[in-house]
């Protein structure tokens, strides 16, 4: 569910005065977000006949969920006889039924659901709320009760059949596993006399039993001090100064082993158990800032909460208790990150919890920033210190211009909002790199360290240091931040080419050196600023670049593998040597 972009409404300019000069900077700036985000959804995630997302997204989405352990149901739904409609009524009138199916169905979904087209007659549902499955199901075929009226009066009967799969399972998978679950269930719906749903087998004849057991089996864990917590460091990347730490859950099963929190967390979420833990992962996490203090360590701890657990009625009494039990802590060293999509489900409610926990001395990051299209209008009313910039943008950014520019404009509105911004998923040196030119020098991730044990924390601190590269890294200046995309649109097309070259399904890359968004770059931006002694250079390699890719192009039409391979690697030395070049402009 997208909601909120329409809260991004500019403010009024008054000029003459600092502020005059702020508002309007700032105005800049929310246009650019806004037209980056319509930007980025129209380009590659959306349908353009019913401007749901496509498969693309609902591959993205659910793997997301999958990742951030969020419990959810997916049904696929497929017309009956729709074939027959558009060859009997022809494709225009097939196509205002697709969209008026995807209208009425709409209707039937809360807006944390969402709705995709999958392609032809096919939409995925993705059910965030596993309680009223069977009723949402009812619902939805009921909806194809009645027929679709269509412009000029068209009235048209069709129905559907709908598969219906689920996450989690006893097994880990993956979101395209579970559109094939989906898939076959949907087969079977048909199979069944079409105008119905069926679940998916394995799914129907344990998931019941399943759950129950993993219930029992994660209220043993608990007891028997098998669910433990690891620490992952927050840092400023450039001092290498220790902000604080991220409390994960993890399960040392006594089988398994080391269990990730999707192995286990989706399993209680819905259950009040998944209330018992949270409140577990809370005074965990006070006894190791007081353990750390008594050896003189004085260290922050950010914990996950749930969305189910700022619900609950009782969570500030809770927390309350919790700190009373630790008085010779400083609440202040207690962080609650909460997920920017629970916050926004409840608004009013979430803003007062927040105000009242605020009021004990704890503070609030709100997690995953930038996928929930939070409007600036919460922002304001949310008593958050920090976002975290969810790690899918930071993942992509060397490579998608689009994350770049969202990740640019989020940045930009946490400074607006004086808030701390801290960049999760940070797994490379490059990625930290380009993060503190565009103004955020906090983050977390793999390349600075993995969540580890409580022990083995001080060790890391005596022994970490930031790489070099980020200690001499400076904020960069707004007129250089055209390099820094320029860079990322050459590392694009890199990547589109090798991915054409691997598979049959890709598109070309663009290939008139003078078409792609790097080329348009000299042409424009970089004829601006630069001067033709400095641009040479790098024009000379971009055109040897794009030789390189006709030749390419051809040894795939000829099928010659082995010269592609060692074309490939000419290709990342050029690459590497022209991104130098651009880097060598900036330092200049
Ligand atoms: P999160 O809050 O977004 O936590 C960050 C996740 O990203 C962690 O996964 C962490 O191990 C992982 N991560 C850190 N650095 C990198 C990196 O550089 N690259 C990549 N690819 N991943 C990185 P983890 O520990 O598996 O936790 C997954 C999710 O489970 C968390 O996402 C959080 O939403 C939830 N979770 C974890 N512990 C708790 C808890 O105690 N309570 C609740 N309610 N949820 C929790
Ligand atoms: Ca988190
Ligand atoms: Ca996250």
């Amino acid at each position: 569910a997208m909601t909120g972009k329409e809260h991004l409404q500019p403010l009024p300019v008054s000029r003459n005065d600092e502020i005059g000069k702020l508002i309007n900077s700032f105005n800049t700036l929310l246009t650019t977000i806004n037209e980056q985000k319509n930007q980025l959804e129209s380009i590659a995630y959306y349908d353009a006949l019913t401007h749901l997302p496509n498969r693309h997204l609902v591959i993205q989405t659910l793997q997301d969920k999958i990742e951030k352990a969020e419990a959810f149901t997916v049904l696929l739904l497929d017309l009956d006889e729709f074939k027959t409609i558009n060859d009997h009524f022809g494709h225009p009138i097939g196509d205002c039924l697709l969209v008026a199916v995807a209208q009425k169905l709409q209707q039937h979904l809360t807006p944390y659901d969402t709705l995709s087209r999958l392609s032809g007659d096919e939409f995925v549902i993705i059910l965030s709320n596993a309680a009223h499955n069977q009723k949402i199901l009812e619902s939805l075929l009921e909806a194809f009760a009645t027929p679709f009226a269509l412009e000029g009066g068209i009235e048209l009967f069709i129905s559907a059949s709908i598969g219906v799969s689920s996450f989690p399972q006893a097994n880990t998978l993956e979101a395209d596993q579970l559109l094939r679950q989906a898939d076959q269930a949907m087969y079977q719906a048909k199979l069944g006399g079409k105008n119905r749903y069926h679940f998916f087998d394995v799914q129907h004849d344990y998931s019941m039993r399943i759950h129950h057991e993993s219930i029992e089996n994660i209220r043993k864990a608990l007891k028997e001090n098998e669910l433990i917590l690891h620490y992952q460091p927050k840092v400023n990347m450039r001092t290498g100064q220790l902000l604080g730490v991220e409390a994960l859950i993890r399960w040392q099963h006594p089988q398994k082993g080391c269990l990730p929190p999707s192995a286990f967390l989706p399993f209680i979420e819905e259950h009040r158990l998944g209330i018992e833990v949270g409140t577990w992962v809370i005074y965990t996490a006070l006894a190791q800032i007081e353990a750390w203090k008594k050896m003189g360590l004085d260290i922050h701890i950010s914990v996950n909460i749930s969305a189910k657990q700022l619900q609950d009625t009782s969570f500030v009494q809770t927390l309350k208790v919790a700190l009373a039990h630790f008085p010779s802590i400083d609440p202040s060293f207690l962080e609650l990150e909460i997920l920017e999509t629970s916050a926004l489900q409840d608004l009013p409610s979430i803003s007062h919890l927040m105000h009242a926990c605020h009021d004990l001395g704890v503070s609030f990051a709100l997690d995953d920033f930038g996928t929930g299209y939070s409007s600036l209008t919460y922002l304001k009313a949310l008593p958050c210190k920090v976002l975290k910039i969810d790690k899918s943008f930071v993942r992509d950014m060397l490579e998608d211009p689009d994350d770049l520019s969202i990740l640019e404009g989020v940045i930009g509105l946490a400074t607006a909002f004086r808030r701390h911004v801290i960049a999760e998923g940070v797994e490379d040196i490059e990625h930290g790199k380009i993060l503190i030119q565009l103004g955020c020098e906090c983050a977390q991730g793999y390349a600075i360290a993995r969540p580890m044990p409580p022990q083995e924390l001080p060790q890391w601190l005596d022994t970490w240091h930031p790489p070099l590269i980020w200690q001499q890294t400076l904020l960069a200046p707004r007129e250089d931040y055209p390099l820094i995309f320029a860079s990322v649109e050459h590392r694009a097309w890199v990547v589109n080419m090798k991915q054409y070259l691997s598979d049959t399904h890709s598109a070309i890359p663009i290939i008139d050196k003078n078409e792609c968004r790097f080329g348009k770059w000299i042409e424009n931006d970089g004829i601006k600023r630069y001067t033709f002694e400095q641009l040479k250079p790098i024009d000379a390699l971009h055109v040897e670049i794009h030789e390189l890719g006709y030749e390419l192009i051809r040894l795939k039409e000829e099928g010659d593998y082995q010269k592609i391979t060692r074309l490939l690697e000419k290709l990342h030395t050029l690459r590497d040597t022209l991104l130098d070049k651009l880097e060598a402009l900036m330092n200049r």
